[in-house]
């Protein structure tokens, strides 16, 4: 077995990597900013939430911290704690890849798709995967975002709110 495999880990499997899935939704509604990845995008309507509701930044991190067996962004960063409110939710993924760096982890790569019918994502992706990256200490190549409607189909179809899903893989420093 690797010695390099944390022993919590190493106990359980044996295997060189965990993986970790993210999803999160946020309903949109006037008079809020849309903060999505960590940047501001033009729109008339933002995401509600306790924080900025970056569903984003809120489902990657999320993946990372399932990966890493380490419960999910409310039992670390409570909606109903005052210090979060309208928190800029990539401090919540810095803390979380600082959390996994702490205790041996790796990030090999994150895979993440918005899914909103408006306003168009790609022309924010470049923005949102260099903001995503300064969060994570990863490169950007390490980082891939994807993006979709939901054919105008159930609520983020009628435009009533923004999900996005990630998976990240990890393997031990
Ligand atoms: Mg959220």
């Amino acid at each position: 077995m690797d010695s390099k495999v944390p022993e919590h880990e190493s106990s359980l499997t044996g295997a060189p990597f965990r993986v970790g899935i993210g999803y999160d939704i946020h309903r949109l509604a006037s008079g809020r900013r849309l903060v999505l990845g960590g940047i501001e995008i033009p729109f008339d309507q933002g995401l509600l939430g306790h924080s900025d509701g970056d569903s984003l930044a809120h489902a990657i991190t999320d993946a990372l911290l399932g990966a890493a067996g380490l419960g999910d962004i409310g039992a670390h960063f409570s909606d109903a704690d005052p210090r979060w409110k309208d928190a800029d939710s990539l401090g919540f993924l810095k803390a979380a890849s600082q959390m996994l760096a702490d205790r041996g982890w790796n990030v090999a790569n994150i895979d993440a798709t918005i899914l909103a019918e408006q306003p168009k994502m790609m022309p924010h992706i470049p923005a949102m995967k260099s903001a995503l990256s300064r969060a994570t200490g990863l490169d950007q190549s390490q980082l891939n975002i994807k993006a979709k409607t939901n054919e105008k189909l159930d609520a983020i179809g009628r435009g009533e709110a923004i999900a996005a899903q990630a998976i990240v893989l990890i393997y031990p420093k």
